[in-house]
């Protein structure tokens, strides 16, 4: 994965060109948080494209209520219960999942929190939006890890949906930015200890004079290392027969609840787009790399 801040290359090709139909009903995707928003048109799209989805959400009557929905739309959806925050609840969905599907073949890791209005910026949930947003899907990445299908004609994928506002222009911090910029050597024990001194940053109050990204603090930092992480994992399948891809997309200022409903297009018209992201054929897809929704580009790659 490029990791340049510069690095602005169209690497897929417009929502309107076709791709090629690989996958079929037995082609099982997992998306989380997905009782509304992106997530929830997530889940409808890759229905409405044939595929087993699995709805999952961490409140059983918002998931069950969401599948009703989709199922007086025509379309059939599995609910499971899963709150990507906690170990236990993780564990048991992966139980379930297993004895229910046997293997996954996408994973979305969708589900995340801000707490913040859009023109605030409080750290006071810090903690649990690191935890929810990059410990989480990390958390239930490596639980699903081996249920994944493997096979070379149609790479298993995990997408995780990521923000700009983490990307590694907005850390100003040196030697953090040095430490992700070394993709080689870049290890998930230091994602972690960056986490750690960020947290730390914020119980002494010296959060804003550190370099910390602007905008969103938190959630900035946490997928940052999100992005980092990713990173990590497409770097441990990049070249293997058995390839998992491994890549983010930033669906971009999208009119959903952790916006207040505003935002420059749909959760369906970014689901549209991380649908397509999802689904490319396996001698199309990339790894490691950082999708955008552009307003020149429909899609570009940056980092
Ligand atoms: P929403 O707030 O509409 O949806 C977030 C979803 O995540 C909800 O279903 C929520 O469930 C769920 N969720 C939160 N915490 C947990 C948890 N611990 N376990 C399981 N599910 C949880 O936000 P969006 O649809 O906008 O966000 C979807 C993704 O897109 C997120 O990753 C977000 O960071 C990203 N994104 C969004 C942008 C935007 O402009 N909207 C821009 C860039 C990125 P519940 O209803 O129970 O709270």
């Amino acid at each position: 994965m490029s990791n340049k801040e510069d690095a602005n290359t169209i690497i897929v090709p417009p929502i309107y060109h076709p791709i090629s139909r690989w996958w079929s009903k037995e082609t099982v995707a997992i998306v989380t948080g997905a009782n509304k928003g992106i997530g929830f048109a997530l889940v409808r799209r890759l229905a409405e494209l044939g595929l087993t989805v699995v709805l999952t959400a961490r409140d059983g009557g918002r998931g069950l209520a969401a599948v009703e929905a989709l199922k007086n739309e025509g379309l059939d959806v599995h609910f499971g219960r899963l709150d990507i925050s906690n170990q236990n609840s993780i564990e048991k969905f992966v139980t379930w999942f297993q004895q229910a599907f046997g293997v996954v073949d996408i994973l979305i890791n969708n589900a995340a929190v801000s707490f913040n209005e859009l023109y605030e910026n409080s750290v006071g949930q810090a903690e649990t939006v690191v935890r929810t947003n990059f410990y989480g899907p990390k958390m239930l990445t490596e639980a699903l890890l081996p249920l994944f299908r493997r096979q070379s004609t149609a790479a298993a994928r995990i997408l995780n949906i990521s923000s700009r506002l983490g990307l590694l222009n907005k850390l100003k911090n040196p030697k953090l930015k040095t430490m992700l910029l070394d993709e080689e050597n870049l290890s998930e024990s230091q994602i972690e200890a960056m986490l750690n001194l960020f947290l730390k940053d914020v119980k002494n109050g010296t959060w804003k004079g550190n370099g910390w990204p602007q905008i969103w603090t938190d959630y900035a930092v946490s997928k940052l290392a999100l992005n980092s992480y990713s990173k990590i994992l497409a770097r441990r399948y990049k070249g293997n027969r058995d390839l998992i891809s491994v890549n983010c997309f930033c669906p971009s200022f999208t009119q959903t609840s952790m916006t207040g409903g505003k935002g420059l297009h749909t959760a369906d018209a970014a689901a549209a787009i991380g649908a397509r992201l999802a689904l490319l054929p396996a001698d199309e897809l990339p790894t490691g790399k950082f999708f955008v929704i552009g307003s020149s580009n429909p899609i570009h790659s940056k980092l």
